[in-house]
């Protein structure tokens, strides 16, 4: 696959020093077969959390309008279990592999404390990086 040196929507500069921004799992030597290619940060500034998410603003606005929607509509809704599994079949993993994999998180979201939630919404931090031009 094509490798991509910048983001598609944003502005490519980091906001804080100007450096060009390139792909999260570039800086995380992820050794990943898969490359999230919406998420960007930069090589100077990067602290773990702070990301870019490449998004355009119609893709910002279908967000906006399907939380509305869920909002007033929580019936609509399609039950997380059932998106979670559609997604993992997506990435090629078996039945089996995914019952696995359900099981632990939620071991995991089980064990959890007031203290770790905190910390969760706090891992990360999008900056939305308007393009300028
Ligand atoms: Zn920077």
């Amino acid at each position: 696959m094509e490798k991509l040196t910048k983001p598609k929507y944003i502005n490519p500069n980091c906001t804080e020093c100007s450096t060009t921004l390139v792909l999260l799992d570039t800086l995380n030597n992820s050794e990943s077969e898969y490359v999230f290619i919406d998420e960007w940060a930069c090589p100077k500034c990067y602290d773990g959390s702070t990301i870019y998410m490449d998004w355009s603003q119609e893709y910002i606005d279908e967000i906006n309008r399907r939380a509305e929607e869920a909002t007033n509509h929580p019936e609509n809704m399609i039950p997380w279990e059932d998106v979670r599994y559609s997604m993992y079949k997506k990435l090629g993993l078996t039945d089996e592999e995914i019952e696995q994999k359900i099981k632990e998180t939620e071991e995991e979201v089980k064990n959890m404390t007031d203290e770790d939630w905190e910390e969760f919404d706090k891992s990360i931090k999008v900056i939305r990086n308007v393009k300028i031009d």
